[in-house]
């Protein structure tokens, strides 16, 4: 065989490789229209390779963002550099379905995407070439990832019963407000320690499972009576911790008492009959005394001491 057939059958292959290989391959010309549409481009769109041919590619996809792809493209050829596009700042450039059969929750193929120029034997650049690749698997993987961390995130912050934060990040909560107020001495930050009058009684007259039921409804009701920054927690048990920044033990004070009243009122049916019940409250405001976390802490237990010996549902500020 001699040299030019040998190089004419490697062109053979070689276009037949590239027409075939598992990525987008796409050549346009400096007016957008399509040179070379290969087979990826034809099963994933639809498009057959003669359709494409010779058309504006804003026409074969009317769909795509003209303005902003010809800035592109127009950028390549000037500055004669290639450019990425990843699925990272936009999803996909052509809107292909996703077909990957294990990974089938995209129903979008994400893409990379670059963009190169053709340089011509003088020197000058009449096409550029793009190169679609399908990255559906590193996209769906990444945000699977991100789904299982944001879940153990919850999962590690959040009390399983009744999805308040729990106590190691109350205490992060603690410290970030103690933090705060030496930083800003005038700053005014109230601890709010709760627990259920009497809940043993619930347990023993309902059964356990009731009382997991009525521990629920309580934060339930906590939680929609607070404040965006307002930090809600199960300290254990029966009991609950609110921490309040930038708010003076007075203002907890009218805070806990309207608290205090909605679970007063809050009738939990059971299938042993309707449950009432009430809860005592405690409330410290971190002063310049605190020396720690655990003073600030068990001033308000201590108020939450004193307004069950006054005889329960109430609250008291420590004083
Ligand atoms: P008071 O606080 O008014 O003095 O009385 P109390 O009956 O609430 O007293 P205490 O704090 O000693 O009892 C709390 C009870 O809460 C004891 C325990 O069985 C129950 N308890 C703690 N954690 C849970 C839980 O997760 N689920 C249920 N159902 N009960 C719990
Ligand atoms: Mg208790
Ligand atoms: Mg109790």
């Amino acid at each position: 065989m001699s040299d030019t057939s040998n190089e004419l059958f490697e062109l053979h292959w070689l276009f037949d490789m590239l027409h075939n290989i598992d990525v987008g391959l796409v050549v346009l010309d400096t007016n957008y229209e399509v040179q070379l549409w290969n087979s990826f481009m034809e099963n994933h769109s639809g498009v057959s390779s003669i359709t494409a041919k010779n058309k504006s590619l804003f026409s074969v996809f009317p769909d795509l963002n003209a303005e902003w792809l010809q800035k592109k493209l127009d950028n390549v050829v000037a500055l004669r550099t290639p450019i990425f596009i990843s699925w990272e700042q936009r999803p996909f450039l052509f809107s292909f379905k996703s077909y990957r059969p294990i990974t089938g929750i995209a129903e979008k193929m994400f893409q990379n995407v670059t963009i190169r120029p053709l340089s011509h034997v003088d020197g000058s650049i009449k096409y550029v070439c793009m190169v679609i690749y399908d990255v559906t698997d590193v996209a769906t993987n990444k945000a699977a990832l991100s789904a299982a961390n944001r879940k153990l995130h919850v999962m590690s912050t959040s009390d399983a019963l009744t999805g308040l934060k729990n106590r190691s990040s109350l205490d992060k909560a603690l410290d970030m407000a103690f933090r705060s107020f030496r930083a800003s001495p005038t700053s005014e930050h109230s601890l709010v320690m709760i627990d259920i009058d009497f809940f043993k009684k619930v347990n023993d007259q309902y059964g356990h499972q009731t009382g997991d039921l009525v521990l629920k409804e309580v934060a339930n009701t906590l939680t929609k009576s607070s404040r965006k920054g307002d930090f809600v927690g199960r300290f254990g048990g029966e009991e609950f911790a609110i921490l309040l920044p930038n708010c003076s033990e007075d203002n907890a004070f009218i805070y806990c008492e309207k608290l205090r009243k909605q679970i007063e009122a809050l009738t939990i049916s059971s299938p042993k009959g309707d449950i009432k019940i009430t809860m005592s409250l405690g409330v410290s405001q971190l002063s310049e005394d605190d020396s720690t976390i655990a003073t600030w802490l068990s001033k308000a237990d201590d108020a939450l001491y004193q307004a069950k010996e006054k005889g329960r549902n109430q609250t008291l500020i420590f004083k």
